[in-house]
């Protein structure tokens, strides 16, 4: 368990806090969607309660370690002001760091927000160098890293300023390690996981580490393919990764190893090619003819995962069924969204695409944790010791 910020005493203090800004804008810069500022308030209104003076950091698209105004936080203060009727103070400079920064940093009141400029327009930044970690650190007194998305990343801003100073974590990361953290380690039982996504060679870690936890285990999407052509079947022209054949068939033997029950689809729905223009002809995966490509499963496979999903206590998911974003290939994965926003167990979502379909079916308020973090959500399915949370304090 790592030590958040009501372990600290943080009254008249100044806490710096590494947030997920990172939202998506249109060519003009309007924000498109604000729901990552939404996320960071609880913490930040709790900080403004407590009296602390707050000092908020981020990064934002990808400006390459130069102050490339299209990547300014400007936008974002301004939304976060409205969205807290309070003002958010905002110096852009490129060092991000200046005396003008310092002198506002030093004169803030409690309860009185500052945000820092893009703190990407440093080169240090994605380089973890301690330079610039060290300019942060030196104007605040505490640590606290919110940024979960952005935790599986050792840079300055989330990983190399806690050498300078205590880091705790923020509500919005503490709930992602207790969803994703408490659910692998002390799972409720039958614990089920369902994989599925484009490519196997992407998910192999996930899958090996949820091998050795998971009672069963779905796996669904164009990685299906690849472990039903190691089994002998013919797949057409559904997605193949050639050189993974081996590694599937390792996997399937491991699970039986530790008796983990796997399911892959019974039957499919194909396509001539990947496009939306049909909608998609069924077959049972002995039949798949071999100028057909498998865009999602079948209604047998449905059936089989629906009542998977009803018999588990936990389920954890990561990876749509099908080609989702075609909308004659999305049954699928909406089939197994259903299923968990009926289900009584605890579930939990991991990555991005998985987590956009969820939203896209207007489901997400029915899953108990849908992860902010797409490629951080997999390096902990993985196993993996974020260096974002490494770095924070333990409670005791
Ligand atoms: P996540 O972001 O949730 O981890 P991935 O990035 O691994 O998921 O995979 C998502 C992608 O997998 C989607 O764009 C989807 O279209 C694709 N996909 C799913 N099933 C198939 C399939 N049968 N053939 C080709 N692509 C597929
Ligand atoms: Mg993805």
């Amino acid at each position: 368990m790592k030590k958040t910020i009501r372990d600290m005493d943080v009254r008249g203090r100044c806490v710096i806090v590494r947030c997920d800004f990172n939202v998506p804008q249109d060519e003009r810069g309007e924000i498109t969607d604000d729901s990552r500022i939404l996320a960071s308030i609880p913490t930040i209104r709790y900080l403004m309660d407590e009296g602390a003076r707050i000092l908020l950091m981020s990064h934002l698209g990808r400006p390459k370690g130069e102050a490339d105004m299209k990547f300014s936080l400007l936008p974002v203060a301004k939304r976060l002001s409205s969205l807290l009727g309070e003002d958010v103070l905002f110096h852009s400079t490129p060092s991000v760091v200046d005396d003008r920064v310092r002198d506002m940093a030093a004169g803030m009141k409690p309860g009185q927000v500052l945000l820092l400029e893009n703190v990407r327009f440093r080169k240090e930044e994605t380089k973890n160098e301690p330079s610039f970690s060290k300019e942060l650190a030196e104007l605040a007194d505490i640590y606290v890293n919110d940024a979960f998305g952005s935790a599986h990343r050792a840079h300055c801003s989330t990983t190399g300023i806690a050498e300078y100073l205590p880091g705790v974590s923020g509500f919005l990361m503490e709930k992602e390690l207790k969803f994703l953290g408490d659910t692998l380690e002390n799972p409720k039982r039958p614990f089920l996981a369902i994989m599925g996504g484009a490519k196997v060679s992407d998910k192999i870690p996930v899958i090996e580490n949820l091998l050795s936890k998971v009672d069963s285990l779905i796996i669904g999407g164009g990685m299906a393919y690849t472990f039903l052509k190691g089994q002998g079947y013919e797949i057409g022209k559904s997605l193949l990764e050639e050189d993974m054949i081996e590694m599937t068939a390792s996997l399937l033997k491991k699970a039986k190893e530790k008796g983990v029950t796997l399911l892959l689809p019974l039957d499919v729905l194909t396509a001539a090619g990947f496009s939306n223009d049909e909608k998609g002809v069924p077959y049972d995966i002995d039949r798949i003819p071999p100028d057909r490509m498998a865009l999602d499963v079948g209604e047998k496979s449905m059936r089989l995962f629906r009542e998977e999903i009803t018999k588990a206590a936990t389920i954890v998911w990561n990876g749509p069924m099908g080609v989702f974003e075609m909308s004659n290939f999305a049954g699928g994965t909406r089939a197994v969204a259903e299923a968990l926003a009926d289900s009584e167990g605890i579930t939990v979502i991991g990555g991005g695409d998985s987590a956009a379909a969820i939203r896209q079916f207007g489901l997400a308020e029915k899953m108990t944790h849908i992860s902010t973090g797409g490629g951080a959500s997999l390096e902990f399915l993985e196993g993996k010791v974020l260096p974002g949370v490494a770095v924070l304090q333990d409670l005791n």
